[in-house]
């Protein structure tokens, strides 16, 4: 049976989708090859290449499949088995270890740059680390869902470019919600994903390769991830794979709600939220993880008070409030709930029916 009642989405992801894009999902269907289709899949190209602020020439599009899919396409286009080439992996968390272990399945030789979860790398340890041995590639996580925190990717890029390094960032849940410039900070591969700031259901992830990521790809391994194809498909329009429809509809139906409101109203907008929250939280005597200065606007990893059983309040709200919240991952499961405001989410009045359930929420679970 399909549900009937709304829930208010207030996890890691995916985001509420709008009504506009939920109508959007419903249009007429056309195939994948249809000449309808493929003047859709030029305008989400150009969308994406806004969104992203990507530089001229810059390849985008949207991968079939979730933000792990263009993960994989990011790093099976520019890494192959026996290329030799060596990447510097920032950790900050769950995803950017992910991030590690998708290049080092791809033939990478990878060094892992640690950092404590809940802080953001400091560029001072990605030059040092930079200097102790030539690297290809530096992968860095822009907003690491798993812990609230975000690097500072226009500080990271020039020392890597200065040590001839590409950056390969995961916008995953940074687009849409919070800066983010390729073209000015110099990122040379970027991926995200559709459920998140971009407010469309999960399903299609933008993928933005810059001219001097191109120049450095590689024999793609994967049949399904290789650019070279999936160009072959979204530009001289021959078949690959059959995208879904409703997907395009829904993605192209979501950036062009992002660049009526404007990015940087929308930014903005998260901005608002995310104090809000953190304002709201305050008098309830309850705090946020990562240090003010590295904070995400749009996912909030709220530190769980001494003595709260913190599954039994993420089950209150869901059952009682209709609201959705998310766990702490690896390290901080237990420690956290993380809380996403974000797309077409990131509205005041969510934030105040979050607060308004969370001390009956709490109530409710200490008495389960
Ligand atoms: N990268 C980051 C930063 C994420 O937050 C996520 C998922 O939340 C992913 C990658 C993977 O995305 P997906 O779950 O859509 O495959």
């Amino acid at each position: 049976m399909l549900p009937t009642d709304d829930r208010l989405l207030l996890g890691p992801g995916p985001s509420p989708v709008s009504d506009r894009v939920r109508v959007a999902l419903g249009a007429p269907a056309r195939s994948h090859l249809d000449p309808d289709m493929m003047a859709i899949l030029d305008n989400v190209r150009a969308q994406l290449a806004r969104v992203f602020r990507a530089p001229a020439g810059a390849m985008t599009l949207a991968v079939s499949g979730t933000g792990t899919s263009a993960m994989e396409a990011a790093i099976a286009n520019m890494v192959a088995p026996g290329s030799n080439l060596r990447a510097l992996a920032i950790v900050t968390g769950y995803f950017g270890d992910r991030l590690a272990q998708m290049l080092t399945r791809y033939g990478a030789q990878v060094d892992v740059l640690p950092v404590e979860w809940g802080k953001a790398v400091d560029p001072a340890d990605v030059e040092r680390a930079l200097g102790q041995a030539s690297y290809d590639f530096v992968t860095v996580v822009h907003a690491e869902t798993s812990t609230g925190v975000r690097n500072p990717i226009d500080l990271i890029t020039p020392i890597a470019h200065a040590k001839g390094a590409l950056v390969i960032v995961d916008a995953v849940t940074s687009l849409g919600a919070i800066p983010l410039d390729m073209a000015a900070w110099g990122v040379d591969v970027c991926y995200s994903c559709s459920q998140k700031g971009l407010g469309a259901p999960s399903g299609l992830s933008p993928i933005a390769f810059a001219p001097s990521a191109l120049l450095k790809r590689v024999a793609c391994r994967s049949f399904y991830f290789d650019l070279a194809l999936l160009s072959s498909f979204w530009i001289d329009r021959k078949y690959h794979h059959t995208i879904s429809a409703p997907l395009v509809y829904a993605l192209h139906t979501a950036l062009e709600e992002v660049e009526e409101e404007t990015l940087e109203r929308r930014w903005d907008r998260h901005e608002a939220t995310h104090v809000q929250l953190v304002m709201g939280l305050d008098a309830l005597g309850m705090r946020i993880l990562p240090p003010s200065s590295a904070r995400l606007w749009n996912l909030n990893a709220v530190e769980v008070p001494a003595g709260v059983n913190e599954a039994a309040v993420r089950a209150a709200l869901l059952t009682q409030h209709q609201i959705e919240i998310g766990a702490g991952l690896g390290p901080l499961a237990g420690r956290i709930w993380r809380v996403g405001i974000m797309g077409s989410g990131a509205t005041s009045a969510n934030v105040t029916r979050l607060l308004d359930a969370l001390p009956a929420a709490i109530k409710t679970a200490a008495h389960a």
